[in-house]
């Protein structure tokens, strides 16, 4: 088993973190794949569903009893795959394992996985926040998505959420589908906003290697729009904001108090634990993720291991970097004194100084005593100024 033990010898920052952990569990099972996702998943089968759950019993045992876990979120895959009885014994596992109910607890769904027998059983385990890959409203940008559901799917999962009434809710919407009009965007926004969550986010189509949608554009049957998309992230920002749900993050929106913790956990550079295939963790200065494999990873956990891959030793520098990259993608910004305080061995600090200081001399940035922003024009560029910071 995984000894999560406390490395005391290494001199580094996080060992001695005693605050709360997130916990971010990956359901692996995807009826299809939809044409732009990179994510590890497979097709579901009864056998390797039975296995996957025993083996997370597992999992769970080797999280550290000596940190309470505040956050969970699970995510896939699509987690509302799992029938009632499955999500019950996954979510029974889990609360067995952990020291006391978290916070907020965070389930991904499908549309077309959204069923009242699951909501009641995701209800009764103290799941929080209900987050629904809606995608569009609109039929024929959902089918260009190879998304499997048709918006009336949208609605009747959405009346069962609502009738289930968890405390908080999610909509994900993407725009830069190859042929979207901006008009086509704020539609879905607005369709959206209508429905009432409490929280929405919007990402920009990616068009990632091993995809459909990489091999679409690779034969040049659709193409990259730079300026198409900054006009879209242009509006939808502002949009949101006329309908009420405040930018805490680039691609994150939300009404007061809606704002999702675990993410914000991850993004300022705390500590989180990963189970599942291809689950990823940052823990007591290591990084590091679970096989993106089914069958490596059960057959690993079976044998009473759990193997860890892509494994980086952390240290203050690089996390100080991560710190100012992620903090910079939210609205909140850093605060580079507070950030320099939590990673005092980073070396080179004064290049992290200086290159804040030429984002504000370029306008991409904005100074307010020790905490840096990025403008609207730097949120537009935040992933070449991540670049620069690496
Ligand atoms: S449902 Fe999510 S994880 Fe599954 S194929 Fe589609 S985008 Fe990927």
């Amino acid at each position: 088993m995984e000894a999560y033990e406390d490395m005391s010898t290494h001199m580094n920052s996080q060992v001695k973190e005693t605050r709360p952990l997130g916990l971010y569990v990956h359901v692996p099972f995807c009826a299809s794949t939809c044409d732009f996702c990179a994510f590890y998943q497979e097709k579901p089968r009864r056998g390797d569903l039975d296995r996957y759950l025993k083996a997370m019993e597992f999992e769970f045992s080797a999280l550290p009893k000596d940190r309470v876990i505040e956050t969970v979120f699970w995510g896939g895959g699509t987690p509302g795959l799992l029938s009632a009885k499955d999500l019950e014994q996954l979510g029974c596992a889990q609360l067995e394992k952990i020291n006391k109910p978290p916070i907020e607890w965070t389930i991904e769904m499908a549309p077309s996985t959204v069923k009242a027998d699951k909501l009641a059983v995701l209800q009764d385990l103290g799941v929080t926040r209900i987050s629904m890959g809606v995608q569009s409203f609109n039929a024929q940008l959902l089918a260009s998505l190879g998304r499997l559901h048709q918006p009336k799917q949208i609605y009747k999962a959405w009346e069962r959420i609502q009738a289930a009434s968890f405390p908080h809710t999610n909509l994900d919407l993407i725009f830069g589908i190859p042929n979207q009009t901006l008009g086509q965007w704020e539609a879905d926004i607005r369709e959206a906003a209508s429905l009432g969550p409490d929280h929405i986010s919007t990402y920009c189509l990616t068009f990632e290697e091993d995809t459909a949608m990489y091999l679409k554009l690779s034969q040049g049957k659709v193409r990259i729009d730079d300026e198409r998309d900054a006009k879209f992230y242009e509006r939808g920002w502002e949009l949101l904001a006329e309908l009420g749900y405040a930018q805490y993050e680039i691609s994150n929106f939300a009404k007061p108090k809606g704002e999702c913790r675990h993410n914000l956990n991850t993004w300022q550079m705390h500590e989180w634990l990963g189970c599942g295939p291809s689950a990823a963790s940052q823990y007591r200065m290591q990084r590091y993720q679970r096989p993106s494999n089914l069958d490596q990873w059960l057959s690993g956990v079976e044998k009473k291991a759990l193997l860890r891959e892509e494994l980086v030793d952390l240290n203050d520098t690089l996390l100080l970097a991560d710190g100012v990259i992620f903090g910079l993608r939210m609205n909140a910004g850093i605060d580079l004194v507070e950030l320099q305080q939590r990673f005092p061995m980073a070396q080179e600090p004064q290049r992290i100084q200086g290159q804040l200081k030429r984002l504000c001399e370029g306008e991409l940035a904005i100074k307010n005593k020790n905490r840096y922003c990025l403008t609207q024009k730097g949120q537009l560029l935040a992933d070449a100024i991540a670049v620069e910071f690496m």
